[in-house]
């Protein structure tokens, strides 16, 4: 390791932990920045395909999009989107619709032309908003969670918008898009400052009463953790729990598979959630989107076991009881361990937090993290 003053620790190299290490950083701390993958960016990371020149998204679709000031702010510092809108379509029975549930969807399922005022009568027929439910939710929801949506929190089916307009962009927010460069380069960005050190392939772990990485112990200052909060502490109380992923990359030898970067497969019958094909992301690169070979990948949830991915946090009252436990583990340690600032262990992120969180409401929190 390079030796260096450190005054923080960063664990964990996501875009939580990288706005927390940049923001540390211009407040003049030294900061060591520890990631246990070898590379950094947590599941934003993207890998170019050599082959193709397609930027391929590892962990799934990511689209940055927000309408908070702050967070647009502080992404553009370090690189430029390319005003990517974002639409999703869905394959039920074989037919195609455009998400949300608007006007283009309602009127070609019940094949009718209502217009705007229409929609929320006709709905209210009985029996209509149920059909509509059970094709484009019931089986998607059931694959993407195990259960069916009334078993989940309403609240996850409520991030699809539902519309009486032809609006078919996904998301609501006045910011959105692809880093031009890509988005690795916005984490190497965040990273690079001359008070930051980044060691990959370094865990960090609480052993003892003190924190290890590798062989050495860390220096008694501030830690800001994204890694799981139940492996900080070994699990002691059990899991929490999870939904795994699992993804099929397939390279073609065609132009355009499928027409879009995101097309849904509602019905419970087909295995997989939904199909990616990446190039459709950069339409300003017409190199590639002109090539005659395109990169798709299939994405299959499933249910977690610990060693899995940890994707999305299962919110139940027992989750929410188990993360209970560790936030006060966390509190009894904070309050036993000595620092200058007070503060030992920020615990962030999607995984330090137990979050289903868009990366924007992760660059919120973490700039509103006290340093
Ligand atoms: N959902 C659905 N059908 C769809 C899209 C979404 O039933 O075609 C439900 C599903 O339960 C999903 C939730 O809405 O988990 C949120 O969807 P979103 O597209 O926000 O999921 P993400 O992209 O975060 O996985």
């Amino acid at each position: 390791m390079k030796v260096m003053k450190v005054d923080a620790v960063v664990a964990g190299a996501g875009i939580w932990g990288c706005t927390v290490a940049r923001r540390l950083a211009e407040a003049g701390r030294h900061v060591l920045v520890l990631e246990k993958r070898p590379v950094v960016g947590g599941n934003v990371r993207c890998e170019v395909d050599a082959e193709t020149g397609i930027e391929v998204h590892t962990y799934g679709s990511h689209i940055f999009h927000t309408h908070i000031p702050a967070v647009w702010d502080f992404v553009n510092r370090f690189v430029t989107f390319n005003g990517y809108q974002h639409k999703v379509l869905t394959n039920y029975k074989g037919r195609i619709y455009h998400l949300p549930l608007g006007l283009t969807l309602i009127n070609k399922f019940f094949d009718v032309e209502l217009k705007p005022g229409e929609v929320k009568g006709f709905l209210e027929v009985k029996g209509r908003s149920e059909k509509l439910f059970d094709a484009f939710f019931r089986g998607y929801t059931c694959k993407q969670w195990g259960k069916s949506p009334e078993e989940i929190d309403p609240s996850i089916i409520k991030r699809v918008p539902v519309r009486s307009n032809y609006d078919t962009n996904y998301f609501t927010d006045t910011n959105q898009g692809i880093p031009l460069s890509g988005y690795n380069s916005l984490f190497d960005r965040m990273l690079d400052h001359p008070n930051i050190v980044v060691r990959c392939s370094a865990a960090l772990r609480f052993e003892d009463g003190a924190l290890k990485c590798g062989g050495d112990e860390l220096p008694s200052v501030p830690v800001y953790y994204s890694g799981p909060i139940d492996a900080l502490f070994d699990y002691r109380f059990g899991h929490l729990p999870w939904r795994t992923l699992n993804f099929e990359m397939e390279k073609l030898n065609v132009c355009d598979y499928q027409g879009t970067s995101v097309v849904n497969y509602a019905e419970a019958e087909v295995p997989y959630t939904r199909i990616h094909e990446f190039k459709h992301y950069h339409p300003e690169d017409a190199a590639v989107m002109n090539a005659p070979h395109t990169v798709i990948m299939r994405e299959y949830p499933a249910a977690w076991k610990p060693g899995d991915e940890p994707y999305y946090p299962i919110d139940t009252a027992e989750s929410r009881s188990l993360l209970d436990r560790y936030r006060e583990e966390l509190a009894k340690v904070n309050k036993s361990m000595k620092s200058g600032n007070g503060v030992r262990i920020v615990c962030g992120g999607r995984l330090g937090g137990y979050r289903y969180n868009d990366m924007d409401k992760s660059v919120e929190a973490a700039l509103k993290v006290e340093l």
